[in-house]
């Protein structure tokens, strides 16, 4: 058993391993397969030159090149407020805030997104692990990953980065 608190710590040794091949060709036969059978083609097209000027640095860098975020240095980690979180790139509604729960590890943690049809999951065997990605299923920016340790109902924690989400208060909380 790993104790909690070591957590972050080895959440942020596996975040700092790329998790999506754009820039590894050698990930990329791997995921190529697994990717084919969704659809290749985004329902919306982002164009890259004007998401650099519309997005921050991290931001881009997260949905387009799959980085991650530093786990207690991101906005919504510790966000409590009810409301809804959506896509950065589309804003495509994600995950709402009643399904979000906190998982220790300093990142945005959901057990179940918006609906079925928000995002898209794509296996990830890169450096020997084997994760699930999660995809804004519109636009196919880069958010996060699922794992199978999170709470009931689900068993599902959806990682998922800050900076591939914006927040939007419920009105009726404010
Ligand atoms: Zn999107």
């Amino acid at each position: 058993m790993i104790k909690l608190k070591f957590l972050p710590y080895i959440f942020t040794l596996i975040s700092v391993l790329p998790a999506c091949g754009q820039t590894q060709t050698n990930e990329l036969k791997n995921k190529t397969s697994m990717n084919e059978k969704i659809n290749r083609n985004p329902e919306v097209e982002v164009n890259k030159e004007e998401l650099k000027q519309k997005l921050t640095t991290e931001q881009y860098n997260v949905t387009q090149m799959c980085s991650t975020e530093p786990p207690f240095k991101n906005k919504y980690w510790d966000n409590h407020i009810t409301g809804m979180y959506s896509c950065v790139v589309c804003n495509s509604p994600l995950f709402n805030s009643d399904t979000k729960f906190d998982s220790g590890t300093g990142w945005p943690s959901f057990f179940k997104p918006i609906n079925d049809k928000s995002i898209i999951e794509i296996k990830d065997t890169a450096y020997g692990m084997v994760r699930t990605e999660i995809q804004c299923s519109k636009c196919h920016a880069h958010l996060g990953h699922v794992f199978d340790d999170g709470p009931r109902p689900t068993g599902l924690r959806y990682c998922m980065n800050s900076a591939s989400m914006n927040f939007t208060q419920d009105e009726k909380s404010k």
